[in-house]
């Protein structure tokens, strides 16, 4: 009889122990396997699941293969041909690779896999849950073949964490197309319970991988580098907008990964563009050299960090960012009051967005609504045609009819002008200044932002505990009743928890622009309209909402069947 009480697991124990790590659900299987086509140099991959991956996951790819005598070894715990040394393990290139997947995999499946390199042999390993691997001669053509059947079959607690199939099915389906948008040059051919789900050709751009996949063209490309990093992205429109989070994917060295920081880096990047609780929807693939990246990582984390996640952050932020403005008319503001305005856009040639009504008219189908155009627009070139329901601006250039809400526009330009560095709002001095009481609170508020709220147009002093004195106000508040105005601005201000610039000019522009309902003269059309074209946005509104719509003359006639 044996005293003690400790004992060493024996490698089956402990290898379905990590195995838990590695393949939780079906789905981790198939990005497994994925992973080690893509590494292998596969450009030809197969990929097929039976029951959810439950009964079989197979996967079979054109790959440089592997040498008959490392066949056993592919099962083997740390058993890989991707990293060397210690060192390698923080090396950007080893990102993923432990040597651990297949051991994993194979210790709870009936696995198999065959594989044959140029110039050799062709050999099978085979895996029965719970017995030791066979090895025999096998014909195949160059690259790899793996099969996981009966997965956590003879696992029951495994199980449990497993759902119906047919939702693993969908899990798998949906990773396999986000695998295919990343690694869009390749073909790929997804089969499910014998069915061929997907097939896609190689392709040299994500654009079209990504359109053939999801229909999605209402998007833009990102390229960007610097030392050491690289983007490539697909990014939506800002009127592209989703309610989940789950349609940005992330991916480093074409590998998909879950970064929630990056990923709140790209929702920034569509800050004032789109609504709080829309996302946008983007594929991004970020590539980090091995060689120039400082590899700041400490040696006792237990998952290993590949690179500077700052720097990496910052990255990310900033090419989203001028891929966004590159969308945006571009126009040079000294030239404004000379009629030589021109556009030039950086990333897109003079791409910008705009929901074109015609399409959804036409095809009662409304999720491809968003029409790319390749014209560019001065503010000159609008011809007014009147006001609809006291509400929308008409007014006509080239080809279409342009319907354009004029708070929503006016809201625009106005927060512009507010955030303008050398402007500051139209000011009026009062010819008696006015007290105004408000609470400690907001008192506290303006003595520490005297000098943003002067630039808002306001001048004031520090009355008494309660109060303030006011002695010059926006000039666009003359009309209004000035103390209530002051009060009511203050505390929206105050209540929106983040008091910044932003935020002011936010609330500002919102209250100042002119009204649905409020009654506007030619001139004051003419106005907003060229001053919203002068605007660097002038498609949607600082909280995300659209501005304009159009509907071409063709639509128009084609209705009285011209
Ligand atoms: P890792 O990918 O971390 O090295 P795995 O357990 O996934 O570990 O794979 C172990 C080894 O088996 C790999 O390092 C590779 O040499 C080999 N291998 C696995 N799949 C393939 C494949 N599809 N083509 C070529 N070699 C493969
Ligand atoms: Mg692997």
């Amino acid at each position: 009889m044996t005293l003690n009480e400790i004992i060493q697991l024996p490698a089956e124990v402990s290898d379905k122990i990590a195995a838990g790590e590695v393949v939780e659900k079906p789905y981790n299987v198939v990005k497994e396997l994925l992973e080690n086509s893509i590494d292998a140099g596969a450009d030809k991959i197969t990929v097929e699941i039976a029951d959810g991956g439950l009964s079989l996951i197979k996967v079979t790819d054109n790959g440089k293969g592997i040498m008959p005598e490392d066949m056993p070894l592919t099962i083997k715990r740390h058993a890989t041909s991707k990293i060397r040394s210690f060192e390698d393990i923080y090396s950007v290139k080893t990102f993923g690779f432990r040597g651990e997947a297949l051991s994993a995999i194979s210790s709870v499946s009936d696995f198999a896999i065959t594989s044959k390199r140029d110039n050799f042999d062709v050999y099978t390993l085979e895996k029965h849950f719970n017995s030791p691997p066979i090895i025999k001669p096998a014909t195949s053509t160059r690259g790899t073949i793996v099969e996981v059947r009966n997965l956590f079959s003879k696992i029951p607690v495994r199980k449990k964490f497993v759902k119906s199939s047919s939702n693993e099915g969908k899990e798998i389906l949906k990773f396999v197309k986000n695998f295919s948008a990343i690694n869009y040059n390749i073909d790929l051919v997804f089969i499910r319970d014998g069915e061929k789900i997907l097939e896609f050709n190689r392709s040299n751009s994500m654009f079209t991988r990504i359109k053939d996949i999801f229909g999605e063209s209402s998007c833009f490309e990102i390229k960007d580098s610097c030392e050491g990093i690289s983007i490539e992205a697909v990014a939506g429109f800002p009127d592209n907008q989703k309610f989940r989070k789950d349609n940005i994917i992330i991916a480093v060295n074409r590998r998909i990964i879950k970064d929630y920081q990056l990923m709140q880096g790209i929702i920034q990047s569509y800050y004032r563009l789109m609504p709080e609780n829309r996302y946008p929807f983007a594929f991004v693939n970020i590539t980090i050299y091995n060689e120039n990246v400082d590899v700041n990582i400490h040696p006792t984390k237990a998952s290993v960090r590949f690179f500077n996640p700052k720097e990496v952050f910052d990255f990310v932020y900033r090419s989203f960012k001028k891929g966004l403005d590159g969308l945006k008319l571009e126009y040079d503001r000294s030239d404004i009051h000379e009629s030589k305005r021109y556009f030039e856009n950086n990333f897109i040639d003079s791409k910008v967005y705009l929901t074109d009504l015609t399409t959804i008219l036409d095809t009662k189908n409304s999720t491809q609504i968003v029409k790319e155009e390749s014209e560019s627009y001065l503010p000159n070139d609008f011809n007014i045609i009147g006001q609809l329901f006291k509400t929308v601006i008409l007014c006509e250039k080239g080809n279409d009819l342009y319907l354009i809400d004029q708070h929503i526009a006016h809201e625009r330009v106005l927060y512009e002008q507010y955030l303008s560095e050398n402007r500051t709002v139209a000011s009026t001095i009062l010819f008696e200044p006015i007290i105004v009481t408000l609470d400690h609170k907001a008192i506290d508020y303006l003595k520490d932002n005297q000098l943003i709220l002067q630039k808002f147009g306001f001048e004031y002093e520090i009355f008494s505990k309660n109060s303030i004195k006011v002695s010059a106000i926006p000039s666009s508040l003359m009309q209004k009743n000035i103390e209530e105005e002051i009060k009511d601005l203050i505390t929206e201000v105050i209540k929106n928890s983040n008091i910044n610039n932003d935020a002011l000019a936010l609330t500002m522009s919102c209250r100042n622009a002119i009204k649905s309902g409020d009654y506007l003269t030619k001139f004051e059309m003419e106005e907003i309209v060229r001053n919203l074209f002068c605007s660097s946005n002038p498609f949607t509104c600082p909280h995300g909402r659209p501005i304009i719509f159009k509907l071409s003359k063709e639509f128009i006639f084609s209705k009285f069947q011209r």
